[in-house]
C-alpha cells in the first residue's frame, strides 16, 4: 500500500482511548480528553506505524509522511488561531514521545519548538514580557540540543550555573532579561561546536528533526534493554505527539504541576500532588525548585484548584481508575496535559477498589479485578512498633508506606552484593534516576534527600511496595565520601537506620517492627474476592497462634497441620529422643504417654482456634534421625565421657545408645527413606499415640460445633500401609465410641505417583485426599529440593530449561500430571471425594488457577498467603490467571 492510501496523522479529535496501539498511552489519553471537552492544548498525534515505517525506510518516509503532517498543522493553526514559527501570533509546539506501554528510554519532550530570532521578537512584542520570552527560548536550545543532537546536559548546565554563581542566585528564575540573553548565545555556541551546525532557525526543520528523532530514539540501546527487561515486542513503535504549548511560565498567575486523583499512598478521596509557580514543564519532578503541596493552589488560585478538581473527577468516573494527572495554568487558564492510571501503594489500590464499588464506579468483580495478588501480600507490610522507644532523628516525606531497618549503603550495585549475602539494606541516595533501580529493588527501604512525593524514588518504591521517605533536606548525602549526616551526627555505611514511610519518620539505630492489622476495606475486598471464588483457601499452621493467623487472614480450614514441628520445642525435643532410643516397645510407650499429654494440649488448642472450620493433621512424617543430635557431637561427648570414667554411668549408656541409634537412622537419601507411613508401619505406637491425643483433644476442646477430626496418612505408596494404618484408627476410634467417617475422617496425601496410580483403591477408604506438591513435584521429577534449589536448578532457570521453578510453581505437565490421573481415577470410584493442595504451589497465583482449572476443593498455604490466595483464587475464578 502506498503512503498516500494510509493515515498516519490523527488529529486528536480524530482519537479516542481505544486506540492506545496506534497512537501510544499519551496520544489516545489526550484525544480522548479534547473529546471529552477536558481542556487539553490541541494538537496531533504521528502513528506507531508511521515510527515502523521510518525504522525501515528512514528520511525517505519522512518525505513522504511531511505533506500529511504539514496538512494537520495548517489545520492546528486554524483551530489555535496562529501560525507556526512565523506571523503575529506564532505558535509553538512541543515535541512528545507516547508508546502504547509506558517505556522509560525514549525521547525525552522537546518544549517551545518554533521559536528563533523572528518568533521570539514577535513574541516580546506581543506579550510584552522579554523575560518569559527568552526563558522559553534557552529552554529549547538547551532540550533540542540535548534530545536531537544529544549533546550532554552537563554542557548547557555550566554555563547556568556559571552566571547565577557569579550573580549570586540560587534558582533558574532568579535569572533576568540580560542574562538570558546571554545564555541563549552560549547555548548556541556550544550546539555550532559539537554539532558543527548552526542552530537551525526554520521552524519546520526544528520540526522535522525532532519528529525523525523520536522514531529514532524507539532504537536506541537503552529502550532496547528496557524492553527485553520488560519483555515488551519491539516491533510496536512510538508515537509522536504534537500539541501548542501553553505556558506556565508567563508569571504568577501561571504554573505548572502534577497530581494523583487520589492519594497513592493511602488511597484517601483527595487530590495529591504539586505544583510550581511561574515554571515549565518538568521543573516540579527535576527536583531544581522544591514544590509546594497542591492544597496551597486552593489559597492562591481558588478557582483553577475547583476546575482541577472537578475535572480530576470526570476523567476518573470516565476511566474507571484512579488518574496520574500533568497540568499547567497560563495566566489563570487550567490546561491538562496528560492523563494515565496512576500507580499506588498495595494499600491504595485496595482503598481505592473498595471506595469505587461504593461510589457506584466499578461493579465488585471489576473491583477484584483490578487489584494483583501481589499489592494484596504487600499490604501485609511492617510497621515501627507502637510500643518501642526511639528518637526521631529527622522527618522527610512519607513516600511510599511501610519500615524497614537496616545497613546504610549509597551505592546501587553494592546493595545487591550486601543483599545477596543476606544483608537487610537501606539505600540512601540524593535522589535516585533509572539508573539506579536495582539497588533499590535490592533494599529494604530507600531514603532521599531531595525530591517530592512523585520524585522517580517515591513512585519507583511504591511500585514495588517498598517503605520510601524522599525530600528529607535534614540529612545530607554525601556519595563520594558515603556518608549521611544528621544534624551532628555522621553515619558511615553500614551504620543501622531505621525509615517508616507511612509517617517520613527516620530513626538512628533499630527500631522493632511489627506486622500489620488488617483494615476494614481490606476485610470487605477480601470477602468480596471469597463470594467470587469457587475454592476456597486454607491454611497450613502447626501451632495455635500461626493457626488463629491463617484464620485471622480469611482461612477457611486448616489444610496441613505438621505435628513434627511439636516435637522440635525445647521441652519435647529430649522426650522424643528418648523415645527413639528406647531399648524396648514398653519403655517407648512410657515416653510416647509423655509427649501424647502435650500434644494433646496443642491439638486442643489447634481445635478451639480454628472453631468451626475442619482441621487436617498429618500423622508423624520426617525421617526419626532429624530429632537426634549431630553424630560427631555425640562421639564427642561419648569420648568425654570414656575420659573421664563415667563410660558405664547411666548418662554413659544413653549416649551410646543415642549414638547407635542415629548411625543406624542416618540414611544416604532420607528423603526417599524410612519416614512418612514407614515409621507407623514399623512403630505403630508412634501413631497410635497421635491418633488417641487428637481424640482427647477433639472430646476436650471447648468449641460451639463439635469437633470432626481429620486424620492425613503421610507418604502412602500402597493399598495395604494405608488399610494397615486406617484400620488401626478406626479400632482406637471405636474404642472412644467414635465411628469413621462420622466422628471423624481418616484421608491421605498423594505425593508419590504410585499413590496417585492407584487412587481408585485408595478412594474406596479414604474421606478425602490432600496432594502434598511439594513431595509429588520431587517424587515426580526425581528432584530433591534441598539440594538442586541451591544448586543447578538456577542455572536450569537461568538456561531456560525450566521456565520458572516447579517448586513455586506448579510443573502442570509433570507435577500436574499426576495430579489429574489421581483426580480422574479416583472419582471413578467415588464422584464427592474432596481434594485439596497443601503444597506451598497452594499460595501461588499461577498454581492456584490450575488447581482452580482441576475443581479442587481448597488450596491451603501458610497463613500470610492466605489473602494473596483468597484473591487469586477470585482471579481464576473469573478467567484473569490461567
Ligand atoms: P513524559 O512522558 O516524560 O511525562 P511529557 O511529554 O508528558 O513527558 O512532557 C514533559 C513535561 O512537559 C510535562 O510536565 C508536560 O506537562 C510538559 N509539556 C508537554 N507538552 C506541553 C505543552 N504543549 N505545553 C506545556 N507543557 C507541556
Ligand atoms: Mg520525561
Ligand atoms: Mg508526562
Amino acid at each position: 500500500m502506498s503512503t498516500k492510501e494510509r493515515k498516519f496523522v490523527y488529529s486528536f479529535r480524530e482519537g479516542n482511548a481505544g486506540m492506545k496501539d496506534l497512537l501510544g498511552g499519551k496520544g489516545a489519553n489526550l484525544a480522548q480528553m479534547a473529546s471529552n471537552g477536558v481542556p487539553v492544548p490541541p494538537g496531533f498525534t504521528i502513528t506507531t506505524s508511521a515510527c515502523l515505517e521510518y525504522l525501515e525506510k528512514k528520511d525517505d518516509f519522512i518525505q513522504d509522511l511531511w505533506p500529511e503532517i504539514e496538512k494537520t498543522l495548517h489545520a492546528l493553526e486554524e483551530e489555535t488561531g496562529k501560525t507556526f514559527g512565523k506571523g503575529e501570533n506564532p505558535l509553538l509546539v512541543s515535541v512528545r514521545s507516547g508508546a502504547p506501554v509506558s517505556m522509560p528510554g525514549m525521547m525525552d519532550t522537546i518544549l517551545n519548538l518554533g521559536i528563533n530570532e523572528e518568533t521570539a521578537r514577535v513574541l516580546q512584542e506581543a506579550t510584552s514580557n522579554e523575560r518569559f520570552v527568552l526563558d522559553n527560548w534557552r529552554r529549547f536550545i538547551q532540550m533540542f540540543g540535548n534530545v536531537v543532537k544529544k549533546i550532554p546536559g552537563e554542557e548547557f548546565e555550566k554555563v547556568l550555573e556559571e552566571i547565577k554563581s557569579k550573580r549570586n542566585l540560587s534558582y533558574d528564575y532568579e535569572l533576568n532579561e540580560e542574562d538570558l540573553r546571554s545564555i541563549i548565545q552560549q547555548f548556541k555556541g556550544i550546539y555550532s561546536e559539537q554539532t558543527g551546525e548552526d542552530f537551525p532557525e526554520d521552524p519546520l526543520k526544528q520540526l522535522k528533526m525532532a519528529i525523525t528523532a523520536v522514531f529514532a530514539s524507539w532504537d536506541n540501546p537503552r529502550a532496547r534493554t528496557y524492553r527485553k527487561m520488560n519483555r515488551i515486542p519491539s516491533d510496536i513503535g512510538t508515537a509522536v505527539n504534537v500539541v501548542s504549548m501553553v505556558y506556565g511560565n508567563m508569571g504568577d498567575s501561571s504554573g505548572t504541576g502534577v497530581c494523583f486523583s487520589r492519594n497513592p499512598a493511602t488511597g484517601e478521596k483527595k487530590l495529591y500532588g504539586e505544583f510550581l509557580i511561574n515554571a515549565q514543564g518538568e521543573d516540579v519532578v527535576s527536583g531544581a525548585r522544591t514544590p509546594e503541596p497542591i492544597d496551597d493552589l486552593k489559597d492562591l488560585m481558588p478557582q483553577v484548584y475547583k476546575e482541577l478538581d472537578e475535572t480530576v473527577k470526570t476523567l476518573e468516573f470516565y476511566f474507571k481508575d484512579m488518574q496520574d494527572i500533568e497540568f499547567t495554568v497560563e495566566e489563570g487558564k487550567l490546561f491538562i496535559l496528560q492523563t494515565r492510571t496512576g500507580k499506588r501503594s498495595a494499600n491504595a489500590a485496595i482503598n481505592i477498589a473498595v471506595d469505587f464499588v461504593s461510589e457506584g464506579i466499578l461493579d465488585k468483580k471489576e473491583a477484584v479485578s483490578r487489584v494483583d495478588p501481589d499489592q494484596v501480600e504487600r499490604v501485609l507490610h511492617d510497621q515501627f512498633d507502637p510500643d518501642a522507644d526511639y528518637e526521631v532523628a529527622a522527618k522527610g516525606l512519607p513516600a511510599s508506606p511501610g519500615a524497614a531497618t537496616g545497613q546504610i549503603v549509597f551505592d546501587p550495585d553494592e546493595a545487591v552484593t550486601l543483599h545477596e549475602e543476606g544483608a537487610s539494606l537501606i539505600l540512601a541516595r540524593p535522589e535516585t534516576t533509572p539508573d539506579d533501580v536495582h539497588g533499590l529493588y535490592a533494599s529494604a527501604g530507600v531514603l532521599t534527600s531531595r525530591g517530592g512525593m512523585t520524585s522517580h524514588a517515591a513512585v519507583v518504591a511504591r511500585g514495588v511496595g517498598k517503605p520510601c521517605i524522599s525530600g528529607c533536606d535534614q540529612v545530607s548525602i554525601d556519595l563520594e565520601a558515603e556518608t549521611l549526616k544528621i544534624g551532628d551526627t555522621t553515619l558511615q555505611k553500614g551504620d543501622i537506620l531505621s525509615i517508616d514511610g507511612t509517617s517520613g519518620e527516620v530513626v538512628i539505630g533499630e527500631v522493632p517492627l511489627v506486622e500489620p492489622d488488617l483494615s476494614e476495606n481490606f476485610r470487605t475486598f477480601l470477602s468480596w474476592c471469597d463470594s467470587i471464588s469457587t475454592m476456597e483457601v486454607w491454611g497450613n499452621a502447626d501451632t495455635p497462634e500461626d493457626v488463629a493467623r491463617a484464620k485471622e487472614f480469611g482461612a477457611k480450614g486448616i489444610g496441613l497441620c505438621r505435628t513434627e514441628h511439636m516435637f522440635m520445642a525445647d521441652d519435647r525435643l529430649p522426650v522424643m529422643q528418648e523415645m527413639i532410643i528406647a531399648d524396648d516397645e514398653s519403655e517407648r510407650k512410657d515416653h510416647l504417654e509423655r509427649l501424647r499429654s502435650m500434644q494433646k494440649e496443642d491439638f486442643r488448642k489447634i481445635f478451639e482456634a480454628m472453631d468451626p472450620f475442619p482441621v487436617i493433621i498429618r500423622l508423624l512424617d520426617p525421617p526419626l534421625h532429624e530429632f537426634l543430635p549431630d553424630e560427631k557431637e555425640l562421639q564427642e561427648y561419648l569420648s568425654d565421657l570414656e575420659n573421664t570414667g563415667y563410660k558405664n554411668s547411666k548418662e554413659g549408656l544413653k549416649v551410646k545408645r543415642a549414638l547407635e541409634m542415629t548411625r543406624k537412622l542416618s540414611e544416604a537419601n532420607p528423603m526417599l527413606g524410612f519416614r512418612g507411613c514407614r515409621l507407623g508401619i514399623i512403630y505403630p505406637e508412634i501413631y497410635e499415640m497421635q491418633t488417641r491425643a487428637i481424640f482427647d483433644a477433639a472430646s476436650e476442646a471447648k468449641t460451639n460445633s463439635r469437633v470432626i477430626p481429620q486424620i492425613m496418612i503421610p507418604l502412602v505408596m500402597l493399598r495395604k500401609e494405608y488399610e494397615k494404618i486406617s484400620e488401626r484408627i478406626a479400632s482406637i476410634g471405636e474404642e472412644y465410641g467414635l465411628k469413621e467417617h462420622e466422628n471423624y475422617m481418616t484421608g491421605t496425601m498423594i505425593e508419590i505417583p504410585r499413590a496417585a496410580f492407584i487412587a481408585d483403591e485408595l478412594a474406596e477408604k479414604a474421606d478425602f485426599f490432600s496432594f502434598g506438591t511439594n513431595d509429588l513435584t520431587q517424587t515426580t521429577l526425581g528432584l530433591s529440593r534441598d539440594d538442586s534449589e541451591t544448586g543447578f536448578l538456577l542455572k536450569y532457570i537461568e538456561q531456560g530449561l525450566f521456565s520458572v521453578n516447579p517448586f513455586h510453581t506448579l510443573d502442570r505437565k509433570g507435577t500436574g500430571y499426576i495430579m489429574e490421573v489421581a483426580i480422574e481415577r479416583a472419582k471413578k470410584f467415588r464422584r464427592d471425594l474432596s481434594f485439596g493442595i497443601c503444597g506451598e504451589h497452594g499460595g501461588d497465583p499461577e498454581s492456584i488457577a490450575y488447581c482452580n482449572s482441576l475443581k479442587l476443593h481448597y488450596v491451603s498455604c501458610s497463613p500470610f498467603r492466605v489473602p494473596v490466595a483468597r484473591l487469586a483464587a477470585a482471579h481464576s475464578a473469573l478467567g484473569i490467571i490461567k
